[in-house]
């Protein structure tokens, strides 16, 4: 990859960074992005960084190891990015927030752990399919990293307990999208519950499915 592309990225993270900030779907210095690079690298955001106000040069280059070659120290919660890049090789970003709506969902007694949320929309079906849920770790926890590990080759999606969404795309756009779209079907799960509502059938997702594969 070019430092032209590279410069690119890193205000394309900061662009979505600030979006995602913007809109409330992350707050404080909470939530990470991350994007692949073509020498097996990563882009990654900082540690302690607010997504609203993201540095582009300050943004941390990793190589293929995980060592910091420039920029600061990448978030704390790179292994969540690492375990899901190493079961996704067709994955070239990931998005993990701590969205109100979803960690609410995450926290709800009585979802289903390999399902988290229903399929409500056709949208959500495309873009996230199945979420299942990772029982709650301290953060920090190399445990959480192998709680991911196990899910990611099945799942471009996953529900941290307590804690929020970790969202794979095979690009930044996608990734940001997803993790949208499912925010926004977390609400409207939040909005149904109780209501009994009328969710699309398992004939109807898999007309999706096939007809709109996901990475
Ligand atoms: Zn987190």
């Amino acid at each position: 990859m070019s430092m032209h592309d590279d410069n690119r990225l890193r205000e394309r993270i900061a662009m979505f960074g600030k979006s995602l900030f913007d809109r409330g779907l992350t707050m404080g210095s909470s939530g990470n992005i991350s994007v692949r690079l073509d020498d097996g690298g990563w882009l990654m955001t900082p540690t302690n960084a607010c997504l609203g106000r993201l540095d582009p040069p300050r943004i941390s280059r990793l190589d293929g190891e995980g060592r910091l070659l420039d920029g600061d120290k990448p978030t704390k919660e790179s292994f969540l990015h690492m375990a899901m890049y190493g079961e996704r090789p067709q994955s070239e970003a990931i998005v993990h927030l701590h969205s109100t709506h979803s960690v609410a969902v995450s926290c709800l007694p009585g979802i289903d752990p390999c399902d988290c949320i229903p399929p409500l929309t056709a949208y959500y079906v495309m873009r996230v399919g199945k979420l299942p849920l990772v029982p709650y770790h301290m953060p920090g926890d190399s445990a959480l990293g192998d709680a991911v590990k196990g899910l990611a080759g099945k799942h471009s999606a996953v529900l941290l307990a307590n804690h929020g969404p970790v969202v794979a795309g095979k690009s930044l756009e996608a990734a940001v999208y997803a993790t949208e779209e499912l925010e926004e079907t977390a609400k409207l799960f939040l909005l149904l519950r109780g209501q009994n509502p009328r969710c699309l059938s398992d004939e109807q997702v898999a007309e999706l499915e096939a007809r709109f594969p996901r990475d």
